[in-house]
């Protein structure tokens, strides 16, 4: 190359390097999948771009991956005919981490190796994680459509700094060079390489070819010198998962497409893969995560599906096709709906997209309760549950067509196990309801401890009652939402009067009545030293062992909320 310039990472870049080089080293092969990965989403740029312009083919339409290795010289190339880049896309995009929320990511890192490595995988390790097996790296590309001229060389051992500089080069597309490390050697190796493409990349569209020589050979077995051909095989299967036929993918396939799309090392929980024609055509692969990523609390946090239209990649992370409240559901969305020429601003005002939103709701809900269903013996609703309930906690409010199946897949604390995890379903409390018990009682509190030890729960323990014991941020906001259930009201044991129903019977109310008469004098006297303070002081039978405790009117805005409000400023 000429002209070069030695340029230094960003400091967000140099920390990733350190801490990934270390903390993944045992799933170091990842390395493959990641560039095979990215040539893709560069073929699949190219198609795209090249809808409008031909020309961008510049007479090579034939998208492809190719990979070779030099066993003596302890090199792996992984070369695409793809978009390519600049100098510009060079530098902004190996040189820096355009992701949001990158710097609080790594300070959530905590070096101990296996926390970091699932934190990592999470966060989609991508073109760096070359650095995991080579101790130097080349990179040569260039733009379709530029000319030949405008090739650009990047090299870098990884170690704080790289250099740039001008390349001739024919074709388009980018080339990167790994230089192994002598103990990653291994890797340099023809079936190691094949086997690792079809572990990892199966499903990736575009084919993934290695070279393969053959040599002829004489009457008594030799090579013939000179007689070698080369000729380019296809390694993976190269079509689309999403495209075939249900029966004939694996559970291993889909595993391993979860994976590639989700950019996470372990499995999903379970997935849902449905083709849809008639008045809306489209084919979705859903899938629920088993883990949380890293950002799934942030507001500009990545979510969506990847979207397709007829097959062409159209975009990463298209949010418009499912509501915030299911933004842990990663998959893909393939249909024939909408133009090939789509944004995201055209996204958010096409009325197709409301329409195939609302479905992809409905399949996602129903495979959560069908994840529900089948897990009754097992831990994968609870791993869900424990990962993600807080956030479909927010569905009652975001999404009141669908409050009814939301409510169905909540699960709760309550007094019946007194445990802080959260496994009971309302379905599972009506079951336990007392005769004559008409509502579902609940109390929220500003933590599991708090819950569980209030004063106003010892009525309900004494009669045997149950009541939810809620305690997440998100609980006030969605009981706001969630009134009923089964057709039962649910109640806050905090607010307004206590109404057991008919679980009290006639004698106890008469007694209370009369100890109510009997203790006027002592009530007034205590309206009077509290005076302002409070609204009204008043007997009652909510209590077992403390002698008193407040309580807000039925109407009135929880503690919760009225801390999230007061901090909001108003
Ligand atoms: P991600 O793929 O998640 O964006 P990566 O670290 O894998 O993150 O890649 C960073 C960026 O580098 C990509 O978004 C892309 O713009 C660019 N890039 C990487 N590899 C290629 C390639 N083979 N062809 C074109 N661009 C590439
Ligand atoms: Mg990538």
């Amino acid at each position: 190359a000429t002209r070069e310039e030695t340029l230094g990472f960003q400091t967000e870049v140099k920390q990733l390097l350190n801490l990934m080089i270390n903390s993944l080293y045992s799933n170091r092969e990842i390395f493959l999948r990641e560039l095979i990965s990215n040539a893709a989403d560069a073929c699949d740029k190219l198609r795209y771009a090249a809808l409008d312009n031909d020309a961008l083919y510049e007479g090579d339409s034939e998208l492809r991956i190719e990979i070779e290795h030099d066993s003596n010289a302890g090199t792996v190339t992984v070369r695409d005919n793809g978009i390519g880049m600049d100098r510009d896309d060079v530098i902004n995009n190996l040189g820096t981490i355009a992701k949001s929320g990158t710097a609080e990511f790594l300070q959530q890192l905590s070096g101990e190796q296996q926390k970091d490595a699932r934190l990592i995988g999470q966060f989609g390790v991508g073109f760096y994680s070359s650095f995991i097996v080579a101790d130097e790296v080349t990179v040569r590309t260039r733009k379709a459509g530029t000319d030949a001229a405008k090739g650009v060389e990047w090299r870098s051992a990884g170690e704080g700094e790289f250099t740039i500089g001008e390349l001739e080069r024919e074709a388009h597309g980018t080339e990167i060079v790994l230089h192994l490390k002598d103990n990653a050697r291994e890797f340099a190796d023809d079936s190691r390489l094949q086997h690792l493409v079809r572990t990892y990349s199966d499903h990736i569209e575009v084919p993934v070819k290695m070279p393969k020589t053959e040599t002829a050979k004489d009457d008594d077995g030799n090579d013939v010198e000179g007689s070698e051909v080369t000729t380019w095989e296809t390694v993976n299967e190269a079509t689309a998962l999403w495209v075939r036929p249900k029966g004939e993918i694996t559970d291993d396939e889909y595993k391993a497409f979860y994976k590639h799309v989700a950019h996470d090392f372990s499995d999903p929980l379970t997935w849902s893969h449905n083709k849809v024609e008639g008045k809306l055509e489209y084919t979705s692969l859903l899938y629920v995560p088993g883990r949380a990523p890293f950002d799934l609390y942030e507001r500009d946090g990545a979510r969506g599906v990847k979207l397709y239209v007829q097959r062409v990649f159209i975009m990463d992370d298209a949010e418009q096709f499912l509501p915030l409240y299911l933004r842990f559901i990663k998959g893909v969305l393939d249909t024939r709906d909408l133009s090939l020429n789509v944004s995201r601003e055209i996204l958010q005002q096409d009325p197709q997209v409301d329409k195939i939103k609302s479905a992809l709701t409905k399949r996602s809900l129903d495979m959560l309760k069908k994840l529900a269903k089948d897990s009754k013996d097992s831990e994968a609703y609870q791993t869900f549950w424990n990962t993600f309930g807080s956030v479909l906690k927010e569905g009652p409010g975001e999404d009141p067509s669908n409050r009814e199946k939301i409510a169905g897949l909540l699960r709760f604390s309550s007094t019946h196990t007194d445990s802080a995890t959260q496994d009971q379903s309302l379905a599972d409390y009506v079951e336990r309801m007392k005769e004559g018990q008409q509502k579902i009682y609940y109390i929220v509190a500003d933590g599991f401890n708090a819950a569980k030890n209030s004063p106003h729960l010892e009525i309900f323990r004494k009669k045997g009652i149950e009541v939810l014991l809620l305690s997440d941020r998100v609980d006030e906001w969605l009981m706001s939402h969630l009134t009923e259930f089964d057709g039962k009201s649910l109640t806050d044991v905090a607010k307004g009067e206590l109404d057991l129903g008919e679980v009290e019977d006639e004698e106890e109310k008469k007694a209370q009545e009369e100890t109510a008469k009997a203790k006027e004098e002592l009530v007034k006297r205590v309206q009077e030293a509290l005076g302002e303070s409070v609204q009204e002081v008043k007997v009652t039978h909510r209590l077992t062992a403390s002698p008193a405790c407040v309580v807000l009117p039925e109407h009135e805005m929880g503690f919760q909320m009225r801390r999230i409000m007061e901090a909001a400023g108003q």
